[in-house]
């Protein structure tokens, strides 16, 4: 039997109440950003020194963006719909492809947040509070009957020989789906810029928290210049 895609994955970062983040490959490290850039000169590092950090925090401050293209990451990501919508709006230097409810039956897992907030303030400007208990309680109850109620139905239209296709119309925004996600080291930095960040909402921001991870373990002077420079993808 063909293995699922948990029982592959290696380095993951659990995510929400059933998501992950996980490193499936990756071909990237400060070397290659600086190598990119002294191919300039016709030279070439060996291993990082000192002044191979400068150039990684020249490259970050003046923004010159494409030495930081030639890494290569690959995540295996398990995230609720509305999350994968946010997502996948991200196109430059980014490739996805995902699990099919057209090809294959969708499991009945769905997110219920434990961070229930209100919002305060204008568009564009909210800011977020946690709900009194008893308030956040019915509404994981609400969320959750929503949810099993709709794949109940998804199941009984199966069951009466409807399509997959057509069945899955009526299952809600929390349901988990997985995709392949790869991107380079300058691409992510950009999600983060825009994920990794307080106006992102609450659960996409746990996303690119947990790929930034892997970012910093991988390119450890990148990552450390990107936070110095304020978090701008170069
Ligand atoms: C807090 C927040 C709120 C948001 N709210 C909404 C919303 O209400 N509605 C909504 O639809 N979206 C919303 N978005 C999504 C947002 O508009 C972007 O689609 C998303 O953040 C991807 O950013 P990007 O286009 O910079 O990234 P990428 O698609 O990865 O592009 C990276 C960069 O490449 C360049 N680029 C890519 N494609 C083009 C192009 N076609 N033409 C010119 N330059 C290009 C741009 O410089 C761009 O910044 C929101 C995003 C955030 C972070």
């Amino acid at each position: 039997m063909v293995a699922t895609i948990e029982e592959t994955a290696e380095n993951t970062v659990a995510v929400l109440d059933h998501g992950f983040v996980a490193l499936d490959g990756a071909l990237a490290s400060d070397l290659a950003v600086v190598n990119a850039a002294r191919v300039s000169f016709n030279a070439r590092s060996e291993e990082m020194s000192e002044r191979d950090e400068g150039l990684i925090r020249f490259l970050m401050r003046d923004r010159h963006g494409s030495p930081f293209e030639h890494g290569y990451f690959r995540f295996i990501v398990k995230a609720p719909i509305f999350v994968v919508r946010e997502h996948h709006r991200h196109r430059a230097g980014h490739s996805y492809n995902e699990w099919s409810g057209r090809y294959s039956k969708l499991e009945a897992e769905y997110y219920v947040p434990d961070y229930v907030r209100t919002q305060v303030g204008k568009p564009g400007a909210y800011s977020f509070e946690p709900v009194e208990p008893e308030v956040r309680e019915a509404a994981r109850e609400e969320l959750t009957a929503v949810a099993e109620q709709a794949f109940d139905a998804y199941e009984r239209m199966l069951e009466q020989g409807v399509a997959k296709e057509v069945a899955r119309m009526g299952l809600p925004l929390s349901l988990y789906t997985k995709y392949f996600w790869s991107c380079n080291p300058r691409s992510l930095m950009h999600f983060c810029s825009l994920r990794n960040s307080e106006q992102a909402q609450y659960e996409i921001r746990e996303y690119a928290r947990a790929a930034e991870a892997f970012l910093e373990r991988l390119m450890p002077v990148t990552h450390a210049a990107f936070v110095a420079g304020g978090r701008v993808a170069p």
